[in-house]
């Protein structure tokens, strides 16, 4: 059987901290802002998945309250929630995703993305799909104030 899930993430672009997209720092002037390292693509994916299965969200999860997630590495939070979705038989089919920014251009850590995000979830790099769009100067992402992520994911037991 299969399930599919979306997955959808916004952070703001702020001064002093890192940018951190996919689990590969960003050579950029700006960081995202969050509880967390705020990697936008990671919760996207994140949310595909418990999506997928009805699990609720990252931020039930994982609440920026907590102060346990305070500037937590997001490939910890991904790895726990894959190994969730692991223990309950479930393997990854493909994931779709992309990076809507202004700036700094994606393209270029796109491979190392891939790399990271394949060993965490087990999947060869055919089944993962990174695109980088621009907002075309529109709205808040558009003036390079924030980053936004989308996610799909389908996911298969037997
Ligand atoms: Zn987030």
């Amino acid at each position: 059987m299969f399930r599919i899930g979306t997955g959808y993430d916004i952070h703001k672009l702020t001064s002093g901290r890192d940018l951190i997209i996919g689990g590969v720092k960003i050579t950029h002037e700006k960081g995202l802002l969050g509880h967390s390292d705020a990697d936008v693509l990671i919760h996207a994916i994140i949310d595909a998945m418990l999506g997928a299965l009805a699990l609720s969200d990252i931020g039930t999860l994982f609440p920026d309250t907590d102060k346990k997630y305070k500037d937590i590495d997001s490939t910890v939070l991904l790895t726990k929630v894959y190994e969730k979705i692991k223990n309950l038989g479930w393997k990854i089919e493909n994931i779709d995703s992309n990076i809507i920014a202004q700036k700094p251009k994606m393209m270029p850590y796109i491979p190392k993305m891939k790399e990271v995000l394949c060993r965490i979830l087990e999947i060869e790099p055919e089944r993962l799909s990174i695109k980088a769009k621009t907002k075309e100067n529109l709205d808040a992402v558009g003036q390079e104030l924030a980053i936004e992520a989308n996610a799909v994911i389908l996911l298969e037991k037997d």
